[in-house]
């Protein structure tokens, strides 16, 4: 339930609300507005059916949430959620873009490719260094050698890293070279991942399931705020559907469905959403257009030599273009990049 204050509640009728609230045992969520200040109540489902508040003094109205997930969802966080990476921000007016190679291979790869998109206009460097690969016999990533190869690019050409984590005992590991830990497809319900990702307080950038749909993967995401870490970026990746032209199908409505369902910022990953690298370009200028909050790109020095998913990395050249392009849309959409 939600307990949505007048415009002009004072502050003794917003502690009402909240006093009465904690007296029946349950917790709440309160959120801020320039106008007002609206309180989620979380907790068990009968004490909140047996909570009367439309008679409290300030109240306006109460509604009920028929959603699971209710920390991730925008009736209890009207505000867009603003995600700050020591100082570079995901959900403002900024788009937020990340590239590089989708594994990390060698110093001499990653600072070529880190060069280059810092120089296109990215903010942050993406690359694994613990991939999660589909084959056991494919490369599995360098684990803490591509952690410091990627951390020494970033700081040189003064990138954020986000790197994915598939097991949680490596968290601390990960998290000191990481400025935002990747939660991967295949992880998305890995409910003990995202527990102890909420109870640590770097971002996560999570993938959506290569089979889940929206109310599952917001519902992952409350895993991850449910234990106090706010700091949650979805990513649409693309889902499986019948079609094999492409690698996955790129789900562009999601961006419109998170939009209206959460105030979580929303990047889109047009990299594994097609499998292609000729549609990456035009997926990423629909993304932004879609309402996007950044993208994710895979970006190799020499594709035709990347370890894993070279026909879906684009060179340096080619993602200077989508830059291009994708400003033009970001400004048509209010945005910079
Ligand atoms: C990746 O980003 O390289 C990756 C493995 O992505 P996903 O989890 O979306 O497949
Ligand atoms: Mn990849």
């Amino acid at each position: 339930m939600i307990v949505v204050m007048k415009p002009n509640a004072t502050k003794a009728e917003i502690d009402g609300a909240v006093d009465k609230i904690h007296r029946s045992g349950l917790d709440v969520n309160i959120s801020k507005g320039a106008e007002t200040t609206i309180i989620g109540v979380i907790g068990d489902k009968k004490k909140i059916a047996n909570l009367q508040m439309n008679m409290m003094p300030g109240v306006e109205k109460t509604v009920r949430i028929t959603e699971k997930y209710k920390l991730a969802s925008r009736n209890f966080h009207p505000q867009d959620t603003v995600v700050d990476v020591g100082g570079v921000k995901i959900g403002g007016k900024a788009l937020a873009v990340m590239a590089g190679p989708c594994s990390i291979e060698s110093q001499e790869q990653v600072d070529e490719a880190a060069e280059k998109v810092k120089a296109a206009g990215a903010s942050f460097l993406r690359g694994g260094a613990f991939k999660p690969r589909t084959s056991p016999y494919d490369f599995q990533g360098l684990a803490e050698e591509g952690l410091k190869i990627m951390r020494n690019s970033a700081d040189k050409f003064g990138l954020k890293v986000v790197t994915e984590i598939v097991d949680k005992d490596d968290m601390d590991l990960i998290g000191a070279y990481a400025d935002v830990f990747q939660v991967g497809a295949r992880n998305m319900q890995n409910f003990q991942l995202l527990r102890a990702l909420g109870r640590q307080s770097k971002p996560v950038l999570l993938k959506r399931g290569l089979a889940a749909t929206i109310s599952e993967w917001l519902n992952a995401a409350e895993y991850i705020l449910s234990e106090g870490n706010p700091n949650v970026i979805l990513c649409e990746r693309g889902i499986r559907t019948y079609e094999t032209f492409t690698r996955n199908t790129l789900d562009l409505s999601a961006v419109a469905a998170v939009k209206e369902l959460s105030h979580l910022p929303i990047v889109v990953d047009p990299s594994h959403g097609t499998g292609r690298w000729e549609m990456v370009r035009p997926m990423a200028r629909a993304a932004v257009a879609a309402g996007c909050d950044g993208l994710i790109i895979e970006v190799h020095p020499h594709p035709e030599q990347a370890l894993s998913d070279g026909d879906q990395s684009l060179t340096p050249k080619n993602f200077e273009r989508v830059m291009d392009e994708v400003r033009s849309i970001a400004a048509v959409m209010g945005r910079t990049v």
